[in-house]
């Protein structure tokens, strides 16, 4: 059976990069995606902050990356990895059929965020629904929106939208924030935030774009509309790791634990982009994480 120099599991940016890097060097490099490549930023309708590029879709810049990792000789497996196993040395990557085995691994597996899980919500994802207030914000200027949340990234969301934004509507269904009191006090301290607290946004509203939220006030159960041009929700992440726990630790909230050098710790196997533990989750970050865990794998390779 084949052994190949590096198994990456995911293909979004982190994973394609890191499969660029390694093809590149002349190694065997096949990439393990269970969707289509490319990642979360298929659904982006617009990246206007990825050095290089001034304005791109999600969908063309996921294309061309697998144009990219392919025309490099990077090859490419569409199933998903339901485990990995460690064998005299060599990684075996669990699937529904036969496993894939690799000299090293590169864990590259995203990220997702948590929906609200609101009717039309996907549909309103890129129209009016986002959950990167970094990523969108911009496209947001002088106009109202809204962010549901109330951990730091909410809060963090709030401050940015509203240097931006006319207005900004904070939703948050308990009455204590979760996030720093610091970050809370400059919240409290902006003009143009308004902070519902006990209220969560019950429906969301409009056709081809979201042109307002219903909310309820958890208190007295009543609603009412909000007219907004843009909802940002910031009820956390959905690491997908705990398959690879058996192997590989784990953060308390399912990230791998790695720091900047993308090594686990498991020898051999290594952590890019955003399932990995750090602050900072962007596309950028992403490939700088897959560039870093290709050259460390490729140094593991040389000397084993
Ligand atoms: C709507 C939206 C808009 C965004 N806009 C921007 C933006 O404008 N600018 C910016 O910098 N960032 C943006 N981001 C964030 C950015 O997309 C992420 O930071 C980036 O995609 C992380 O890349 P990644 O490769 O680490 O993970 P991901 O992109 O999440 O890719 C992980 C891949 O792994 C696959 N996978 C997971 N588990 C398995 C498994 N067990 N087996 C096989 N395959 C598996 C998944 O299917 C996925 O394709 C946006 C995110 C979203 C959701």
């Amino acid at each position: 059976m084949q052994i190949w120099d590096i198994a990456i599991v995911g293909g979004g940016t982190a994973g394609m990069t890191a499969a660029i890097y390694g093809a590149r060097a002349g190694k065997k490099v096949v990439v393990m995606e269970e969707l289509i490549c490319g990642g979360q930023i298929v659904n982006a309708s617009e990246v206007e902050n990825y050095p290089g590029i001034k304005s791109i879709s999600g969908a063309e810049f996921a294309a061309s990356l697998y144009e990219q990792a392919a025309a490099a000789g990077a090859s490419f497996d569409f199933r998903s990895v339901s485990g990995i196993e460690e064998q005299d040395g060599v990684k075996k990557l669990l699937t529904d059929g036969e496993p894939v085995l690799a000299r090293t691994v590169i864990l590259a597996t995203g990220a997702r965020n948590r929906p609200l899980g609101l009717e039309r919500e996907e549909a309103l994802t890129g129209k009016g629904v986002s959950y990167c207030a970094t990523c969108d914000g911009a496209f947001y200027r002088g106009k109202v929106t809204a962010v549901q949340g109330g951990g730091n990234t909410a809060l963090d969301d709030a401050l940015v939208l509203s240097g931006l934004c006319q207005q900004v509507y904070l939703i948050h269904r308990r009455d204590e924030f979760r996030g720093e009191r610091s970050q809370l006090t400059q919240v409290e301290a902006r003009p143009n935030i308004t902070i519902l607290r006990s209220h969560t946004v019950s429906a969301l509203l409009g056709e081809e774009r979201l042109s307002g939220i219903r909310i309820r006030d958890l208190k007295d159960d009543t609603e009412r509309e909000l007219p907004v041009d843009g909802l940002f929700v910031a009820i956390g992440q959905m690491p997908q790791n705990e398959r690879f726990h058996n192997l590989i630790e784990l953060d308390r909230s399912g990230y791998i634990v790695a720091g900047e050098d993308c090594k686990t710790s498991c020898a051999g196997v290594f952590a890019a982009g955003d399932c990995r533990t750090k602050t900072v989750r962007q596309l950028s970050t992403a490939a700088g994480d897959g560039a870093v865990a290709a050259l460390a794998a490729l140094d593991f390779l040389s000397r084993s």
